[in-house]
């Protein structure tokens, strides 16, 4: 039985994270949930960036081994095949030592030495030290099954690549002296990850830091089921504290002293376990004051991409795609109007978006946005793609108030349970009516992922979400907003 396991390098890479992780990938697969939409569309994409550094690095040269992923033997069987018969660049070329297997992006002959390069490609804009694990593993498999490794390389996204000059998307990065490095230790935990693999009883490993890092465990929902809804891992702002609390067993807020804080944390501690509303009608009076009628409530819904796809964006930037715009003229009036846009062609909504606003907004009155950086940053990066635009965008941006710091500084409700999230804010003070559950499209992630299914086609497995639903979505986060602030001009 323990013969026929292969470790292949993801696998291996879990056990780095966890040792209770390789033994569920291996043993109790059942309890891994099937990746949702959001991070299926972030597996397309890094394959999609595969995709283009394998055109760029191999300038239309190269041999592509394309077999079904969990064909191990026949990746192995193709690999020494090509290698033999003189190829020179081997995409997705894969090595075997024993039980280990990894596949590697790119391996390139060297022509000074006549030994292979390996190159790995990351859609992060950065080396991070996972990398040079993933790399280390990559090269001690491949000096063990005969293919001797000169360099090493990460290629990962350059951020300040500009749209159309794809040419520079990727960055190559020399990571050999930090693998070699890495070497011994790598060895020694390679060898304990190969004997824990053929043990078959459950490892004792308790929860910590490390079940989010360097990733999020895909088997958090089953060890993390004995933590309570509210704990003190919903304190905010409190850091590696939590963990001290859980190493001392204290998991329940109830045993946490308050005066061991200050501010809103302690606010937060003593509302939770007297089960108690606070509101300090005094500061939300006065934040108030900063809010000039009429309201423009604005909500933006953004697309991002790996692989920048329009003139003067970069990777990873945020456009805004979509938004919902509430306008509510006088506080004695009881009407709003309601205005929105979604641009769903695969082209630039920016300037679009833009000239529709500056119908819509007129030239006094607050823009409120929840957490209103993000709104600010996305008119800031229209403004500097469409130079006869920044001005006026600067008047909106210098406009904006936001009612996420009123609701952190002057209120706290048990329900909030530690976040100041608008979806769980606005259901804790304004009832049910303001939830968002049972919603075809729930959550900003799943409002991105259509929205980018819906401009390229490229994402299949939505289900039933389509422009009807994100605009339900993006009207939704407005009107709630609409009615949180109403609550506070009610309650100041
Ligand atoms: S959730 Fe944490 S303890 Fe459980 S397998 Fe994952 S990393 Fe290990």
């Amino acid at each position: 039985m323990a013969e026929s396991i292969i470790l292949s390098k993801s696998r291996l890479k879990r056990g780095l994270q966890c040792t209770k992780s390789l033994y569920f990938t291996l043993h109790q697969k059942h309890l891994e949930p099937k990746p949702g939409p959001a991070l299926q569309a972030q597996f397309d994409e890094g394959h999609e960036v595969g995709v283009l550094a394998r055109q760029q690095l191999g300038r239309g040269k190269g041999y592509l081994i394309d077999l079904k992923p969990w064909d191990f033997h026949g990746y192995v069987r193709e690999t020494k095949a090509a290698i033999e018969r003189g190829e020179d660049l081997i995409f997705e070329a894969s090595v075997q030592t024993g039980n280990l297997f990894a596949r590697t992006d790119i391996l390139k002959r060297n022509t000074s030495s006549g030994k292979w390069d390996i190159m790995e490609v990351k859609k992060s804009t950065d080396v991070r030290r996972d990398h040079i694990d993933d790399m280390t593993i990559q090269y001690l498999i491949s000096g063990k099954a005969g293919v001797a490794i000169e360099r090493l390389y990460v290629v990962h996204i350059n951020r300040d690549c500009v749209f159309p000059n794809l040419e520079e998307l990727f960055v190559i990065r020399d990571v050999t002296e930090q693998v070699l490095e890495n070497v011994n230790s790598m060895k020694g935990r390679l060898n304990e990850l190969w004997k824990m693999a053929k043990v078959t009883t459950e490892p004792v490993n308790d929860i910590g830091p490390h079940c989010d890092s360097p990733y999020k465990c895909v088997f958090k929902g089953h060890c993390w089921q004995k933590i309570p809804a509210m704990s003190v891992f919903n304190i905010y702002k409190i850091g590696g504290k939590k963990w001290e609390y859980y190493n001392e067993g204290i998991i329940s807020i109830d045993e946490v002293n308050p005066e061991d804080f200050s501010g809103n944390v302690k606010r937060m501690i003593e509302c939770t376990r007297s089960n108690t509303r606070f509101i300090d009608r005094e500061g939300i009076r006065s934040a108030l004051s900063e809010f000039e009628f009429p309201l423009y409530f604005l909500d933006f819904e953004t697309a991002m991409y790996a692989i920048p796809r329009y003139h003067g964006t970069r990777p990873y930037q945020q456009l805004p795609f979509q938004y919902s715009l509430h306008v509510w003229r006088a506080p004695e009036s009881s009407t709003l109007e309601h205005f929105e846009f979604l641009h769903t062609n695969d082209s630039d909504p920016g300037r679009q978006l833009a000239e529709k606003l500056l119908t819509q907004i007129g030239p006094v009155g607050s823009l409120v946005a929840y957490n209103r950086k993000f709104e600010m940053e996305c008119l800031n990066s229209i403004g500097k793609r469409f130079p006869d635009l920044k001005d006026k965008l600067e008047d909106f941006i210098s406009r904006f108030v936001d009612p996420l710091p009123i609701f952190q500084n002057h209120v706290y409700d048990p329900k909030f349970k530690g976040t100041f999230s608008i979806k769980t804010v606005a259901p804790a003070l304004l009832g049910d009516q303001a939830s968002y559950e049972g919603m075809e499209i729930a959550d900003g992630e799943m409002a991105q992922v259509t929205l980018r299914n819906l401009i390229t086609g490229k994402y299949s497995n939505l289900g039933r979400c389509t422009r009807e639903n994100l605009l339900a979505y993006c009207r939704k986060d407005t009107q709630v907003m609409v009615d949180l602030v109403k609550w506070l001009y009610a309650t100041q």
